[in-house]
């Protein structure tokens, strides 16, 4: 991986190296330590969630030039429209953002549930698309309807039967006294053969949970003709899955919804105008080669959507419909960073300090001593198996009962400390012999931050993400490194994995901090992120840049203090701090002062978050006031 950690494949160029640490590569090209730094000093600890709302617009812009471009290519005559899926990211300065930078494009917004519904009703203009997916009860559709009073460009998608004739029963209420109201269009959702591919892949195919078969579909169609909506039938719909790592499912499931939808228009379905491919466009989320999940670009991705309806439509002789696309991952993922400061590294036992020599030490360590002092580029491979030897012996003898617990432990400490010297040494650091010695030495990081909070895919379903340091990029990193969060729970653990290896520095904490980086987190892994061990969304802020080139915070958020994550879960603040009151109030130990002094100390810790200072932080911050 060396010194760049996969930034070549996962980092779009979005970030770049520059001296020693990790920059963004735009405007004046600002570093992320510098970014951290700048809110850590207004007095936020913990992990950082930074969002960049230049990356959102950059995605954006990708995907509709690359459609203009290949709408241009095959001379496609109907037009091309985003809508965002807002399951993948709801909060609002991610919404907000997205809305604001997408301006031009008239970019819409997919909800899935009432609360979503009454995002989108509420952040796009009028005009720009509303899609609605999933499953609907009448006061959903009802809510649907409402919108489209209010002059809302906005489709629902049928799921199932049912839900088509709860549209038919919410518009003869809707339209009973009034006969100007307007009804919502009307999508259907296909239930394809085509299956997606990889982890993500349920959302398509005969056995998912979405969708009508092609009997339902004829069924509904002729629902559709008698009750006087065919006007109102306007898209049909498919999402074969998230994080598509193969192309082909998709041209299969286009070909399969290309022929649907003519099939439909030549019945007579007159106003079915458009083609919605859903989701599932892929992010690179991987930090070695061997590891990569696409096999595809966006360009093929456009052609192939553009060429295969075209085909179909000229085939079957019908006009080219408008293609509605619902990208959320690929939207969303890169524009959200997480920043977490690294709290200990367990490894100080192994270090040199900890070594206790005798005035006379057996043989093998004295050996053990030699080697380690000098070993070189050239001896590094002989003397590494000489120290690995050496200690299966010293282990013998101590079983033996003929060195003692120091001398064993000197053992442990010198060996280590050998593996580490010849793996810096060793250049070919992927030879399997030395990545079987890493197991042995691994040191484990404990970072501020939960995983079960600001990973949960990780959790959940081993997705990778991009791990680096943003700091030192100018030393090559030589730990072997497990990553342990700080909730009280072993599955809280990214493992040292010599298939795709992360290493960091070897650093004091207590003398200099260390900050890690966690990319592509922005689909998904907020909303999905749970309060285990109450730890709750890290403290966010919007990083935005100035025409000159400098950056700025916007929307400053701090993570939520402990009292606000007990009220989020319904204890009683009330009842919580007058019983903590009480029981300093009431203590017969204390005298009034210490009570007194108890009380502040308790209020200070209860005004904050519930993540863990580091050590240096909070030297720190006994000489700096909070600012904000
Ligand atoms: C989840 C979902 C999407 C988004 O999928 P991505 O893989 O994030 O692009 C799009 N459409 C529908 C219907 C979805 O359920």
């Amino acid at each position: 991986m060396g010194k760049e950690y996969g930034i070549n494949i996962w980092g779009d160029n979005n970030f770049i190296i520059k001296n020693q640490t990790v920059n963004i590569n735009h405007a004046s090209q600002p570093s992320l330590l510098q970014i951290t730094q700048d809110i850590r000093a207004k007095g936020y600890k913990g992990p950082l969630l930074l969002r960049f709302p230049h990356l959102i617009k950059k995605q954006i812009d990708f995907l509709y030039s690359e459609f203009r471009r290949a709408k241009k290519e095959f001379e496609y005559q109907g037009t091309f429209q985003a809508v965002f899926p807002l399951k993948v990211n709801q909060f609002p300065n991610f919404v907000n953002a997205l809305m604001e930078v997408s301006k031009e494009y008239n970019y819409g917004l997919e909800a899935g549930s009432k609360a979503e519904l009454i995002i989108a009703m509420t952040h796009t203009p009028l005009g720009s698309p509303i899609t609605v997916n999933g499953f609907k009860d009448k006061e959903m559709i009802s809510l649907c309807f409402i919108a489209a009073n209010m002059g809302h460009n906005i489709t629902i998608t049928i799921e199932g039967l049912g839900e088509l004739e709860t549209i038919i029963e919410v518009k003869r209420e809707f339209t009973k006294d009034s006969k100007n109201m307007i009804t919502p269009k009307i999508g259907v959702r296909i239930r394809l053969h085509s299956t997606g591919i990889g982890i993500w892949a349920k959302s398509g195919g005969y056995s998912s949970k979405f969708g009508l078969t092609s009997t339902e579909l004829l069924e509904a169609y002729e629902r559709i003709e008698k009750n006087n909506l065919l006007e109102q039938l306007y898209m049909i719909h498919f999402h074969i899955g998230s994080q598509m790592s193969e192309i082909n499912p998709l041209k299969k499931a286009l070909r399969e919804a290309g022929n649907i939808y003519a099939e439909l228009k030549n019945r007579g379905a007159f106003a079915l105008n458009a083609i919605n491919i859903g989701g599932g466009l892929a992010v690179e989320y991987a930090q070695h080669q061997e590891s990569r999940e696409i096999n595809y670009e966006l360009s093929e991705f456009a052609n192939d959507v553009v060429y295969l309806i075209k085909e179909i439509a000229k085939n079957k002789n019908i006009q080219e419909p408008d293609i509605f696309t619902e990208s959320g991952r690929f939207i969303a993922s890169s524009h959200s960073v997480l920043i977490a400061p690294v709290l200990e590294l367990f490894s100080q036992d192994y270090h040199e300090n900890a070594l206790r020599l005798k005035e006379k030490n057996p043989p093998l360590i004295t050996e053990l001593y030699e080697l380690w002092i000098s070993i070189n580029q050239k001896n590094a491979r002989e003397y590494l198996h000489d120290a690995i030897d050496h200690m299966e012996s010293l282990f013998t003898l101590f079983d033996l009962g003929y060195i003692d617990l120091e001398d064993r432990s000197n053992s442990e400490i010198l060996v280590n400390l050998i593996i580490k010297k010849a793996i810096l040494l060793i250049s070919d650091l992927s030879s399997i012999e030395v990545k079987k010695l890493q197991n042995k030495i691994q040191e484990r990081y404990l970072v501020n931050f939960s995983a079960f909070q600001s990973l949960p895919d990780f959790w959940g379903l081993q997705q990778h993400f991009p791990i680096m340091p943003i700091d030192k990029l100018n030393q090559k990193a030589t730990n072997p490194t497990t990553l342990w969060d700080i909730t009280c729970d072993s599955d809280g653990e990214i493992a040292f994995n010599d298939k795709m290896p992360l290493y960091l520095h070897n650093v004091d904490i207590t003398k200099e901090e260390y900050f890690l980086a966690f990319f592509l987190t922005g689909a998904y892994q907020e909303i999905l992120g749970m309060r285990h061990n109450l730890f709750t969304h890290p403290t966010e802020v919007t990083v935005k840049f100035t025409k000159d080139g400098e950056y700025y915070f916007e929307n400053l958020i701090e993570s939520q203090n402990i009292m606000d994550v007990l009220d989020d879960i319904d204890y009683d603040k009330t009842f919580l701090d007058k019983r903590l009151k009480q029981q300093i109030e009431t203590s017969s130990t204390l005298s009034t002062i210490q009570k007194r002094e108890l009380l502040e100390k308790l209020y200070l810790h209860l005004s904050e978050n519930s993540y863990l200072k580091t050590i240096l932080a909070s030297k720190k911050s006994k000489l700096k006031k909070r600012t904000i």
